[in-house]
């Protein structure tokens, strides 16, 4: 195999201007060198003319550097890169090319193009004339290509600098906009399909995650929060370390099961998470609340219920699922490597208190009036839970316990 020195980083800059554009850069370049850290070798991450280059600067492993590359969010392609040494001659660079090309594509049946830029403007030779030799000395090479300046199939890069660039190959990047150019989101994470699918999306589109879960010990195993761990592990592979905050939510969910009416207990319940999931929230300096819900996929995500779910929250809640399909939001859970995790068996908390036949209209007087049921001990009770947070912090490798609860809380917001 080509032995590459690099790798430019396409990323989308359409609509990225002036100092967000350095914003942008700037975290993508962040995310590439936390990526990279993940790679055996030595790299370094650059900015030259507008471009974004990771330079190898020892053995490494291919498939692994690119493999971790294409879990950073705001990379629209990688192409890997040979550099060549300035000092060849004009003749020499194209015979260099020339073997280049034959090893890259040993199939001839191509047709191709060469672009040439001349960014050094001491090589004796202009981009256009390159152009035209680095043709000839293909078509003389190997005579069953063809050039096709149109449409070709090989389109080779070359780019006179300090060094020669050349690369042809363009491997597709994940899109989207850098992890931490959107702020951060609170995550409610479960162990379903759609919520590991939710904070994904998010992510993609520059979110920060942290990620709450509620637990419902003895009800619920050690088994169902090892899940909902492994499904954070693998969005962490796009998003970096999540903090994830796992709640006891027994008392809570049993004296909602005591006092309220139980057509009423999931709407209820889900109040109540979307209220404590927003006191972490603030604590922890997120931006939003994320959850996976979607219209009329259950009971309590009817366009009534998610309302009424919904007028406990004064942070914005992103339900980016709300109008999927299951069968789409499945499609992108294999995609991205949830599913396995998530289709697993083990009970989820809210699966063990569900009424036969759940409200689907709820109304909201009717449901606060009901909620005063509990006055008398919920507030106790949720301020419980959140003394009781226990917070994991979750690695693609590895999860460690946050020492202090003011470890979750982000520096400098
Ligand atoms: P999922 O597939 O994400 O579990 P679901 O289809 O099972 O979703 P619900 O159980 O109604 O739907 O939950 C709706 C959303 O509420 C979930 O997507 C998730 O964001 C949040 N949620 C539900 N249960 C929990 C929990 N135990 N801990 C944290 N968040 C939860
Ligand atoms: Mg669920």
């Amino acid at each position: 195999m080509m032995t590459y020195h690099a790798f430019l980083i396409k990323y989308a800059e359409i609509g990225i201007k002036g100092k967000n554009r350095i914003l942008f850069e700037n975290a993508l370049i962040a995310q590439i060198k936390i990526a990279l850290k993940k790679c055996e070798g030595k790299f370094r991450t650059d900015r030259s003319s507008g471009r974004i280059f990771v330079y190898c600067e020892s053995d490494y492993d291919f498939d692994e550097v690119v493999t971790n590359l294409s879990y950073v969010f705001g990379i629209a392609g990688i192409c890997p890169v040979v550099i060549l040494p300035r000092e060849l001659t004009v003749q020499e660079l194209r015979e260099r090319v020339t073997e280049i090309f034959g090893e890259e594509y040993p199939d001839r049946r191509h047709t191709f193009k060469f672009m040439t830029r001349r960014l050094d403007k001491n090589f004796p030779v202009d981009s256009m004339e390159m152009n035209a030799q680095f043709g000839e000395s293909i078509l003389d090479a190997f005579p069953e290509t063809k050039v096709d300046v149109h449409q070709p199939d090989i389109l080779v890069h070359v780019e006179i600098r300090e060094r020669i660039y050349v690369y042809s190959h363009i491997l597709p990047g994940p899109g989207g906009l850098p992890v931490g150019v959107s702020g951060k989101g609170m995550l409610l994470l479960s162990g379903g399909i759609d919520s590991p699918v939710a904070g994904w999306m998010c992510a993609k589109r520059g979110m920060k995650l942290d990620a709450v879960y509620f637990n419902a010990p003895p009800y619920t195993s050690e088994r169902a929060l090892q899940k909902v761990i492994d499904l954070a592990r693998v969005v962490s592979r796009y998003t970096g370390p999540i903090y994830l905050h796992n709640i006891n939510f027994t008392k809570i969910q049993l004296y909602i099961y005591e006092k309220c009416p139980h057509d009423e207990l999931t709407i209820i319940m889900r109040r109540y998470m979307m209220r404590l999931a927003e006191m972490i929230a603030r604590r922890t300096k997120c931006d939003a609340l994320i959850t996976g819900e979607s219209i009329g996929q259950v009971a309590s995500q009817t366009t009534r219920s998610l309302g009424v779910t919904n007028a406990v929250c004064t942070l914005p809640v992103f339900r980016p699922l709300i109008a999927f399909d299951k069968e789409d939001i499945v499609t992108i859970s294999k995609k991205i490597g949830t599913f396995e995790t998530s289709i697993l068996p083990y009970e989820d908390c809210c699966t063990i208190f569900v009424a036969k036949h759940p409200v689907t209209k709820p109304v909201l007087d009717v449901i606060q009036r009901h909620e005063h049921n509990l006055d008398e001990q919920i507030g106790a009770m949720v301020q419980e839970a959140l003394d009781t947070d226990e917070i994991l912090i979750v690695d693609r490798d590895h999860v460690t316990k946050a020492k202090t609860r003011e470890d979750s809380i982000p520096e400098g917001y």
